[in-house]
């Protein structure tokens, strides 16, 4: 399908830049192809920027920041509901865009919409809230107070898995804080970025305030390196590779900027011998299968106790069998194809390495390519048992529909296995037994956990990790405080 045969609301399809309110080319008049990942073919272009475009949207953002700074914040909360308003009565558009340029069912898409526009609903709610303090003075005629002010112009860079949601949760509480924003969407999935930019637009967001810079990834490092450069820009908000989130805490040392980074992660799964295992068994299934396996907060490593293996394995089993593989667009279908053949690759490798390393395939195993699942990018819903950690999956992000089952036989070693990773995002475990469930929730060296629950993520709460995954937390109302600084204003001579 190509993204104009698809009935699609035609100005929300945007195959151009959108800075300081204006939709444009590239400078260089260069183009990127976006390609379905179903059926590996193109299905429009976009501007392949480079530095030049990405200081235009500096220049653009920081010439909207001094009036939508002094906006105030009801103000600024009333455009974000328009924003909201327009993204939400849009569902159906915008789910078949991600569906198209990202390969998600449907369903999961209208989900994805539903799940971005909370954050941009909530930091609507949240904007009217920056509240600062007085503090009791320490010295007779002084007043000391602190107020919030937006950290100044931010630059979000966003990954392909979830393209509109994670820009919803970093350019939402970043305008309802009161600082302008220039975007830089995954090459993969720009149609996304560009439909809420123009719904944004459509809100009533003054020029300027919102931009949207496309690039290849030839051209990602190129682009972002204007904005790390630039002095103007003071925030970094960033969702993707530890790998890319290092560099660009390099990159922001020059000028200091503030850093959000939500990195990479290798979830471990953990089934102790007390857990309610169905229930688990329907955790892991939501964890883990959403997005086809593409999130990073997928488990990586499901630990079970040897006393309940056998059994879990065996219900496991069943459930990831029946899952269907299919084109987004596909009523029924429940895993799409991956974003692209590198991750079937990957995917492929860490299988290939598992086997051979003893790990016994339980079900999958292979890609798939039949009259349904007509494409290149399409990989069967995998168990793998037995698995040990000299296996390549227990220390690299499998990204995929890949569940790898490790049997463990006491809660010590389960912990520390778990925490052996340089990754701290999300982990999971079910357990009934409740001073098990505090002990473990404390050891767990993660940002987030999954308490006999596999599906935690929301607006009302803070996401990201500790160690390698990153550090600022977006939702909730830590969210806004990663895009405000804190100034005190001490005021003497009242006495
Ligand atoms: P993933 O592995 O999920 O693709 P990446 O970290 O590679 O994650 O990509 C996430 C985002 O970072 C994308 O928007 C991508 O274009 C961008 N990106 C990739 N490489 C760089 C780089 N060297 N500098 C800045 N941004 C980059």
């Amino acid at each position: 399908m190509s993204a104009s045969s698809m009935q699609v609301r035609s100005d929300l399809l945007r195959e151009q830049n959108f800075i300081g309110g204006v939709w444009r080319n590239a400078r260089e008049d260069a183009w990127l192809e976006v390609v379905d990942p179903a059926s590996g073919k193109g299905i429009a272009r976009v501007p392949d920027s480079g530095a030049a475009d990405a200081r235009d949207a500096t220049r653009a953002a920081s010439e909207a920041l001094p009036a939508w700074r002094a906006t105030t914040a009801r103000y600024r909360a009333q455009l974000l509901k328009q924003w909201h308003v327009r993204i939400v009565a849009s569902t159906e558009d915008l789910a078949k865009i991600i569906s198209l340029e990202q390969g998600k069912p449907l369903g999961e898409a209208r989900g994805e919409v539903a799940y971005g526009a909370s954050y941009v609903e909530w930091f609507a709610e949240e904007a009217v809230r920056a509240y600062g303090d007085i503090i009791p003075a320490v010295v007779a005629g002084r007043r000391m107070m602190v107020v919030k002010e937006p950290l100044g112009v931010v630059a979000a860079i966003t990954p392909w898995n979830f393209p509109l949601a994670m820009l919803a949760r970093k350019a939402a509480p970043a305008l309802a804080a009161g600082c302008t924003v220039v975007a830089k969407p995954a090459e993969d999935t720009p149609l996304t970025a560009l439909a809420l930019a123009r719904l944004a637009e459509e809100a009533g967001l003054p020029a300027g305030t919102m931009n949207v810079v496309t690039a290849s990834r030839a051209n990602a490092a190129g682009t972002v390196a204007a904005w790390l450069a630039d002095s103007r820009v003071r925030k970094i908000t960033f969702t993707g590779s530890t790998a890319v989130g290092k560099e660009l805490a390099r990159g922001s040392a020059d000028t200091l900027k503030k850093l959000s980074l939500e990195l990479g992660g290798n979830a471990p799964f953990i089934v102790f011998e007390d857990a309610d295992i169905k229930a688990a068994v329907e955790g892991l299934m939501r964890a883990k299968f959403r997005n086809g396996g593409q999130t990073c907060v997928s488990p990586n490593r499901v630990y079970v106790h040897d006393a309940v293996y056998k059994e879990f394995a065996r219900q496991l089993v069943a459930r990831v069998a029946a899952l269907r593989v299919g084109p987004a667009n596909l009523p029924g279908s429940e895993i799409g194809p991956m974003i692209n053949f590198r991750a079937v690759e990957k995917i492929e490798r860490h299988v290939r390495d598992a086997v051979a390393r003893g790990a016994t395939l339980l079900t999958g195993g292979q890609p798939v390519q039949n009259e349904i699942a007509a494409g290149p990018n399409y990989y069967a819903p995998t168990v793998l048992g037995e698995a040990t950690h000299s296996m390549a999956l227990a220390s690299e992000e499998t990204f995929g529909p890949v569940v790898a089952l490790f049997r463990f036989r006491s809660e010590e070693e389960v912990v520390r296995h778990a925490n052996d990773t340089p990754y701290g995002l999300a982990a999971y475990f079910y357990s009934r037994d409740v001073s098990r469930i505090c002990r473990v929730a404390e050891r767990l060296e993660t940002g987030i956990v999954g308490i006999n629950e596999g599906a935690f993520a929301s607006e009302a709460a803070p996401f990201g990790g500790i160690k390698e995954s990153g550090y600022g937390r977006e939702g909730s109302r830590y969210g806004l405080d990663e895009f405000l600084a804190t100034k005190y204003l001490c005021q003497g001579g009242l006495a």
